[in-house]
């Protein structure tokens, strides 16, 4: 019996050592008990949406396989926003690290802390742009509309990195 579920976590960091935080939280996610990374996409610099005064973000998407429920997942990645220094001030606002919770399997949840799909998906950019990066072609059709999505990568760069790609450019499946 299979009872592990494929999932894909966006990531997000514009305060501090960036770079570091992402593969800090990476890593982290790796070491829980429940959660193995599979896919890590290339890192993007992308510009800041909703509340704009604020420096640039670097985003990323991983694809994990987990043996977590959605909301034991989204506790542990709670757990390590708190872990790497995450504090919430301004809503949208700047953060060390963002781990959002993009798609759970072919679930779809709606309770008050925790809507999977993740509602803003569709319309960010900086999420659609790595999510492609990493989404496998047999798990597109979780979500209505990949297929068809054209992703609009305005404000969306790649951000060349050579230790990032050193440490998850070949990463397994
Ligand atoms: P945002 O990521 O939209 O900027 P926050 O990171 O501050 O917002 O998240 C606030 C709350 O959003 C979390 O405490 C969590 O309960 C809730 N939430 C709802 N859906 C999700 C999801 N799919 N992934 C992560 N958090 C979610
Ligand atoms: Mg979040």
């Amino acid at each position: 019996m299979n009872t592990e579920t494929a999932a894909y976590l966006g990531l997000g960091s514009n305060i501090g050592a960036r770079e570091s935080s992402l593969a800090e939280a990476v890593r982290r996610l790796n070491a829980l008990e429940g959660v193995r990374v599979t896919d890590a996409s290339p890192l993007y610099e992308t510009d800041p949406v909703g509340y704009t005064d604020q420096p640039p973000f670097l985003n990323m998407v991983c694809r994990i396989v987990t043996a977590y429920s959605p909301e034991a997942l989204l506790e542990a990645t709670l757990g390590i926003e708190r872990e790497l220094g995450r504090t919430r001030d301004v809503r949208w606002g700047p953060r060390t690290i963002d781990i959002d919770i993009l798609l759970y399997g072919d679930a779809t949840i709606e309770t008050p802390d925790l809507t999977v799909p993740h509602p803003r998906l569709a319309e960010r950019s900086f999420v659609l742009v790595p999510l492609m990066d990493v989404l496998r072609e047999e798990e597109r059709d979780w979500r209505p509309g990949f297929r068809e999505r054209v992703v609009d990568g305005a404000g969306v760069r790649i951000w060349n990195s050579s230790s990032w790609r050193a440490a998850f450019g070949h990463s397994e499946s």
